[in-house]
């Protein structure tokens, strides 16, 4: 366990599968050097096969009793899927847009099909998924070459470069798959919480571009930010899959906002869910029963009084209450390491540890 923990909630009701999220990571990270093919954040549709595909049978993590599962490392053709362009240069000749290579899979592939019939109780939604930032980390514990490491002051889950030999044993041991290879330079690599940003005071892109306003960042342990709040004070975030064993980081609302069934006349089916509960348990657990009951109750609770704290939050008034990223936090760690960090950007800098020195410098 680190000393603190940096962790994401992502609101799944508001979430528009736009792909800002994953463009805006993969235009800073991925999109060259041999990452081409990878996405540190995807957004898949649930129901769906997801990317890579059928990831959740993809083993890795760990069982009861705590020993790592065999898992099995995704094949690029048939599961990431080859990244491909397209024939622009033919267009002007009155060819038609055309892939130049006939594709059989790739990240969104399965996107919006879902599952059901229309009208009466087809469902889907959006999964945005990064690395978790495990705290039992199944890629770290695969690692022979201990080259996986957990930052102490974070929790941020990183690959030492210099230790990684390749051989992709953290790739087998991720139940989530959020760690890849990369074969230009024979190492793996994976989300790096976008650390360089926040400790300039910049949360991560994925978090700071997102159009929906779903996701929130913060310290679990401190109390005033609103991923502490959602997580443990009203307790309606949940973890994906922590049956897994690793100990993710990463805490969902589950959607709670989907319409009721309706029957062959096209009347609503009344107290019906449209998504199954038990997806959403084989996603959160049954912990998700309570979970989107107390959700339910916030939201009524706005309705009739005014007045919800949850709900103020989830409507993600304004970035500043969104992220809170303890700026001076970061710059006293640079500090004791001999290093100078200046902030490009103060907005987010609220945190237990940048109170305190704002009241020392002031
Ligand atoms: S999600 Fe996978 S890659 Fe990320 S820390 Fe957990 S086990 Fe490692
Ligand atoms: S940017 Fe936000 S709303 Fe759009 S797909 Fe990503 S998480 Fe969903």
């Amino acid at each position: 366990m680190a000393k603190r923990q940096l962790a994401m909630v992502m609101d799944l009701n508001k979430c528009i599968g736009c792909q800002t999220c994953t463009v805006a990571c993969k235009t800073q990270w991925t999109n060259r050097n041999g990452r081409e093919y990878m996405y540190w954040n995807n957004v898949e549709t649930y129901p769906g096969k997801g990317y890579p595909k059928d990831w959740r049978e993809a083993g890795g993590g760990f069982n009861a009793a705590g020993d790592l599962q065999p898992g099995i490392i995704p094949n690029l053709e048939s599961d990431y899927g080859v990244p491909w362009d397209y024939n622009f240069d033919e267009l002007a000749d009155g060819k038609t847009l055309e892939p130049h290579m006939d594709p059989t899979w790739g990240p969104n592939w399965d996107e919006d099909e879902g599952a059901g019939n229309f009208p009466s109780d087809n469902y889907f939604f959006y999964l945005p998924r990064i690395c978790n930032h495990c705290d039992n980390a199944g890629c770290l514990s695969a690692c022979p070459r201990d080259a996986i490491f957990k930052r102490d002051q974070d929790g941020v889950v990183l690959v030492d470069l210099d230790r990684c030999q390749g051989y992709r044993y953290c790739i087998a041991g991720c139940p989530y798959k959020k760690i890849y290879f990369n074969p230009k330079i024979s190492k793996s690599e994976k989300c790096i919480l976008c650390f360089p940003r926040i400790e300039k005071g910049l949360p991560p892109s994925c978090a700071h571009q997102c159009v929906g306003r779903i996701r929130f960042v913060g310290f679990l342990d401190d109390e005033e930010s609103q991923v502490h709040k959602l997580v443990k004070k009203h307790k309606v975030a949940l973890p994906l899959n922590k049956n897994y064993g690793t100990g993710p980081n990463i805490y969902y609302i589950p959607p709670t906002e989907a319409p009721p069934k309706f029957d062959a006349n096209g009347k609503v089916i009344e107290g019906s869910q449209r998504v199954p509960m038990e997806e959403l348990v084989s996603l959160f657990g049954e912990e998700v029963k309570d979970v989107i009951k107390r959700v339910k109750a916030e939201k009524e609770k706005k309705a009739t009084t005014g007045e919800s704290e949850v709900m103020d939050m989830l409507i993600a008034y304004q970035h500043q209450d969104m992220f809170r990223l303890d700026g001076a936090y970061y710059e006293q760690i640079a500090a004791e390491n001999g290093k100078k960090l200046a902030p490009v950007d103060t907005r987010y800098r609220s945190g237990k540890h940048t109170k305190l020195q704002y009241k020392a410098v002031h």
